[in-house]
């Protein structure tokens, strides 16, 4: 699968509270429970003498030692994707000795996968990719067994396949199987180690943990379909999987050894180019369906829940550049500025006197604005907000004008003491 999974954030209610810390023994409650829910009690297998050689660094730290490097082998890990992000989480798990990594993927190595996806070569180009990874991680560790799925995760399957497995790596270039993974993690009650990356910028989290968020309680519903741009078309910097894709291979072997204290209720945002790593707090929303009231019990029809890919129109939204804006804002005849972004980017960074209305919740509030005023919208990059721009102008807003660029471009052109995210 093509890597573009990053979710800038759709019109959902992340909700988030500060100061709470769960530990890492919650998040392996999970990896000692069987498929019925009862516990499963394994007993760790011996290491070869060539595993004693090969892992040497790993016996020699204290939290792993002999024992850790047996749990493991004992371990067992789902790779949902084989492509940006699946690349160095494949390639460190096998080399760190995880006994079985499982690979789900149906695509076919292209050379312009070659620019991040580093678990294929060139010589692998029209290959399977789940065949070229097999041939990598085999030459990295041939101790570790990899089980192959040439297939689409779907509501059929998903729940079968992940059942094997004790954590799961969401390595996912789309909403419908992001959300499929995360709602059968929850049904299954396995580790769902999320990760997401755009142009320059990350995010990962461990969802569905015993007590601690899912996917679902950050993001209720998947973005207006069209809304975010994949890889493909919006681009990402080639080492940038390799940054959160390492953050997810580190989290899955810290939940196999149960070590450290792992990314559960905490989002960690990454932007490759400030250097800039940001952690916001995450609670589990006891409102959502999925690991909250538990109303889905049974897995969907993602594709119809994600919708179709539509466009903006935008030749009828006009824009407004960052500094005409600021200009405005100078001569007292500012526009009404409304920040469509989700909470927790407020938090980060905001433009002067706008007023806060997440995308998912401006067709409540959007009777709150004045028709007759001129209205500025902007969100992140300017994506969201081109969208906001398009549903004002339906309710009968007509004088609504995009910020080009978003407040990224805002704190380039404007005022580089708004951090940038
Ligand atoms: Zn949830």
């Amino acid at each position: 699968m093509r890597s573009w999974g990053h979710i800038i954030p759709p019109g959902g209610r992340p909700r988030k509270a500060r100061g709470r810390s769960i530990s890492y023994h919650t998040a392996m409650a999970h990896l000692t429970a069987g498929h019925d829910g009862g516990a499963r009690v394994r007993s760790l297998p011996e290491l070869s003498s060539d595993e004693l050689q090969r892992y040497g660094r790993h016996l020699v730290l204290p939290d792993v030692g002999l024992e850790g490097q047996r749990k493991l082998k004992a371990g067992r890990v789902l790779l949902v994707g084989a492509g940006g992000l699946g690349s160095p989480v494949a390639l460190y798990l096998a080399a760190a000795g995880v006994g079985t990594l499982g690979l789900i993927d149906f695509d076919v190595v292209d050379i312009s996968n070659l620019q991040r996806q580093v678990l294929h070569g060139t010589s692998d180009v029209g290959r399977s990719k789940l065949e070229s990874a097999r041939d990598r991680i085999r030459d990295v560790n041939p101790h570790v067994a990899v089980d192959t799925y040439e297939m689409r995760l779907t509501s059929v399957n998903a729940l079968d396949i992940l059942s094997d497995y004790d954590v799961v790596v969401d390595g996912t270039d789309n909403f419908a199987t992001r959300y499929l993974t995360n709602d059968a993690c929850v049904l299954l009650g396995k580790p769902n180690i999320y990760g997401s990356i755009f142009r320059f910028e990350g995010q990962a989290s461990v969802f569905a943990t015993e007590r601690g968020p899912c996917y679902r309680c950050l993001y209720p519903d998947p973005p207006p379909p069209g809304l975010v741009p994949s890889c493909a078309e919006g681009g990402v910097l080639g080492v940038l999987p390799g940054i959160v894709g390492t953050i997810q291979a580190t989290e899955a072997l810290k939940l196999l050894l149960g070590i450290g204290e792992p990314l559960v209720g905490r989002l960690l945002l990454i932007d490759a180019l400030g250097s800039r790593f940001r952690v916001v707090s995450l609670e589990r929303d006891p409102t959502c369906p999925a690991c909250g009231t538990r109303e889905i019990r049974e897995l969907l029809d993602y594709d119809a829940f994600c919708g179709s890919v539509t466009s903006p129109d935008a030749d009828v939204i006009s824009e407004m550049t960052p500094t005409e804006l600021s200009q405005r804002l100078s001569r007292g005849d500012a526009p009404d500025i409304i920040d469509v972004r989700e909470p927790y980017e407020w938090q980060i960074a905001r433009i002067p006197s706008a007023r806060l209305i997440p995308l998912g919740t401006l067709h409540r509030e959007a009777s709150s604005l004045d028709p007759g005023r001129e209205i500025v919208v902007y969100c992140h990059h300017g994506i969201r907000s081109a969208h906001a721009a398009e549903q004002l102008r339906a309710a009968g807003f007509t004088r609504v004008r995009n910020l080009a660029g978003g407040i990224a471009r805002w704190s380039e052109e404007v005022d580089p003491t708004v951090p940038k995210y």
